[in-house]
């Protein structure tokens, strides 16, 4: 490298291309983040939306479950994250409104006729997280095959675990949700971390929205709620 020279040139300046130059600029190397806009942060900023209220919102990411606390620590980064208790809220159409569904620490199945659906809802994501619990800690580390990291999730499980990776990994996650649950709305809640931004359907043959899903359900399947239902966690 000759002086002035560059390492690395990152066209970006979102929260991966900053992660990312730190990372390289902490390693030694000259980095250059290059960024089209006048400010850095890409999706994960938030922004003056109403004339004179003095409030900033999200304009896109408002949730943070994807970061794990290393890159926090390596970087010295200075974030204070707070813990929402509830995880949505969605009218229901029957009612006109007047009544929906709360996932949080009192969830109300019951207001929408769907108390039978309470226990397999809770059943459903503790499943989920005999999968994604074991994926998690692997995130900052070299990416997996989808093989290796299913050695990696079953390794010493029971059948339980290896029935959850069918379900969330290799069959429609439209089958799973609607053999938990019986309740549309209830549906509808869950299918949500799975549709979202895909414009797949629960039963795509591509899986597209599985991945989907498993991206949503990842970082909150450390196991670190503190609600007793475990919620999806929406975007
Ligand atoms: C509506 C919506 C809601 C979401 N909600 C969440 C959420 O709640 N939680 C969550 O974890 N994720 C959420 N996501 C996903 C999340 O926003 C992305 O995964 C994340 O922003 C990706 O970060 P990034 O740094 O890779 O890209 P981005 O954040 O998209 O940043 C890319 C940057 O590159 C710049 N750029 C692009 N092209 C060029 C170019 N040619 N030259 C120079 N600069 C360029 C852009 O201006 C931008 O600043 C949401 C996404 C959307 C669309």
């Amino acid at each position: 490298m000759t002086d002035g020279a560059l390492d690395v040139v990152i066209i970006g300046g979102g929260h991966n291309g900053l992660v990312a130059a730190a990372y390289l600029a902490r390693a030694g190397r000259r980095v250059q983040v290059l960024e089209r806009l006048d400010h850095v942060g890409g999706a994960a900023v938030s922004a003056h939306a109403f004339d004179g209220v003095d409030a900033r919102l999200s304009r896109y990411s408002y949730l943070v479950s994807l970061l794990p606390q290393r890159i926090v620590t390596d970087l010295g980064a200075r974030i204070r994250l707070s813990r929402r208790r509830i995880s949505s809220y969605t009218p229901d159409p029957a009612s006109g409104g007047a009544t929906g569904l709360l996932i949080g620490p009192r969830p109300t199945f019951e207001a929408i006729g769907a108390g039978t659906d309470a226990s397999g809802f809770s059943d459903f994501y503790r499943r989920c997280g005999l999968v994604t619990s074991r994926i998690w800690p692997t995130l900052l580390q070299p990416l997996r095959t989808r093989s290796e990291m299913r050695g990696n999730v079953l390794s010493g499980q029971d059948a339980e675990t290896a029935a959850a990776w069918e379900a969330l990994i290799d069959r429609p996650i439209g089958e799973a949700i609607t053999a938990a649950v019986s309740n549309d709305l209830v549906r509808g809640v869950m299918a949500t971390d799975a549709l979202i931004g895909t414009f797949a359907d629960l039963d795509d043959p591509s899986l597209i929205q599985n991945v989907c899903f498993l991206y949503h359900l990842i970082g909150g399947g450390t196991g670190d709620w503190d609600v007793p239902v475990p919620p999806p966690i929406r975007w």
